[in-house]
């Protein structure tokens, strides 16, 4: 493998040969300056070269190949021309909607998204009309490969996004499959964030002499402050969990457990403590993990209990703490699991429960720290009084959605031209095919909820309730 020269020299993102509607795309996203995974890898990939790039959720990846995609692509051909695999249905999901931004002001480009946990019957009615790009999880792509609904030869750009931690979830067989059935002759992009023996082994059978990118630490330590605090017994976990939410008082929370039951049972015991949380594991309907994700990212819920396969690639922003309720079994997964706060210039906060049990685990952690583990004293907690966190938001959702031909637009404006609600009350809107959310400013929602109720949307009637 050659090392890749670092590129130094400030380049931005109009002086990459990038089509015109992609820089306009840029521009009404505010992406000002390339983030330095962009810097190092857009000049590389767009030359059309093979690349392994170590870089974390956050970095400002999937602009960086959602561009090469979207660039190579000959729009005029109805044919898969890129591919993304992603280890979990949210982060495919994410990736489809944030390469459809990118696209935006290219007309007609269509992207399907192949995720498990969906009937396959809309995806195969969604292929059989063609597709651009297909964005997916390797075993819901595989089986339309083997059904012979999808057809990859004529791939020209293949990613692996979070390449470590699809072959962390045993998916090395199926990304092997996919690889084979795609065409030689094409360019494939590794973004990892950590670089395993199996990742050597993929990029020597599939890539062309791959150049690789590394950009800083996998996180930046001064940016995150981390706790951790003992208890004696695993018993004794969840009132310490209730002490560090009084005190630290974190405006959105994501906690890790490192089993499906345990997410339950903690959010279970969270809610019937007066705490705002939802749970976000495997075993729920996808519905409802979609459900969840939304409510956390808008802020009308502030605590999200997950286990790592389900948290993997969540892209919320201003996440103010991380709190692992279970210690993480790797050390890679620890980092990657406290590099979801503090991004964005903004100041993290880490905090990990542990018991005697631990013991091993956290001398992996301090080994690989550049100063000794701080440990966390409850007695000097002072929240006899402290009052439960109350999220600033709730949702409301609509029964009408894209088949119903709703947009963002025509809910802000029924809210703030019809029902006269400040544009600042009213946060993040997500339409679904069947349904549409809206985050409103808790102190307005009742007055959006009676305007929705009595009002109309589009000239409908709209049957509006509000989710707790
Ligand atoms: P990612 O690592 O791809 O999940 O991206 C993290 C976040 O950074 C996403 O919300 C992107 O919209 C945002 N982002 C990506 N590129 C840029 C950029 N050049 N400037 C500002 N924000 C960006």
């Amino acid at each position: 493998m050659i090392q890749s020269e670092l590129l130094h020299q400030q380049l931005s993102f109009s002086q990459l040969p990038l089509r015109q509607e992609l820089i306009k795309s840029i521009a009404s996203l505010n992406y000002e300056n390339m983030t330095p995974i962009q810097m190092q890898s857009l000049p590389i990939i767009l030359k059309n070269e093979d690349i392994i790039a170590q870089a974390k959720t956050g970095s400002g990846k999937t602009a960086a190949f959602g561009l090469s995609l979207l660039n190579n692509l000959k729009i005029s051909f109805f044919a898969v021309q890129g591919l993304v695999l992603c280890p979990t249905r949210e982060l495919a999901e994410q990736v489809s909607q944030a390469i459809r931004r990118l696209a935006c002001l290219m007309p007609n480009i269509k992207i399907i998204n192949l995720s498990g946990g969906i009937p396959m019957k809309p995806q195969q009615d969604s292929l059989r009309h063609g597709a651009h790009i297909i964005v997916g999880t390797p075993g819901r792509v595989l089986k339309h490969l083997k059904s012979a609904t999808l057809d990859l030869t004529q791939v020209k750009t293949l990613v692996l996004d979070e390449a470590d931690r699809m072959l962390d979830m045993g998916f090395f067989d199926d990304i092997t499959s996919i690889l084979s059935a795609s065409p030689k002759q094409r360019q494939t992009l590794f973004f990892s964030a950590t670089y395993p023996e199996e990742i050597k082994q993929l990029s020597k059978q599939f890539m062309m002499n791959p150049k690789e990118v590394v950009v800083g630490t996998p996180y930046d330590e001064i940016d995150i402050e981390q706790r951790f605090y003992e208890v004696t017994k695993h018993t004794h976990k969840f009132s310490l969990l209730k002490s560090l939410l009084l005190h630290y008082q974190p405006v959105s929370t994501l906690i890790f457990c490192n089993t499906k039951q345990q997410t339950t049972d903690v959010t279970d015991q969270l809610i019937h403590e007066g705490f705002s949380a939802i749970a976000l594991n495997g075993d729920m309907e996808q519905v409802d993990r979609d459900l969840a994700v939304l409510r956390f990212a808008n802020q009308s819920c502030s605590i999200l209990v997950a286990t790592d396969v389900a948290a993997r690639g969540l892209d919320i922003k201003e996440l103010s703490a991380v709190i692992n309720f279970d210690l993480a079994f790797d050390h890679d997964v620890h980092i990657h699991r406290i590099g979801r706060t503090g991004r964005a210039g903004n100041k993290g906060l880490a905090l990990s429960i542990t018991t005697p049990a631990d013991a091993q685990r956290i001398c992996a952690i301090e080994d690989n720290l550049s100063c000794p583990i701080i440990w966390g004293n409850t007695n000097e907690f002072e929240h006899s009084h402290a009052t439960r966190l109350v999220p600033e938001m709730v949702t409301l959702c609509l029964a009408l959605g894209k088949k119903d031909k709703i947009r963002p637009g025509d809910i802000l404006g029924a809210l703030t031209k019809d029902a006269g609600l400040a544009g600042n009350t009213i946060g993040k809107i997500n339409i679904t095919a069947m349904r549409s959310y809206v985050a409103i400013h808790r102190s307005h929602v009742d007055k959006a909820y009676q305007y929705l109720q009595n009002g109309k949307l589009k000239g409908r009637k709209v049957s509006v309730r509000k989710i707790s």
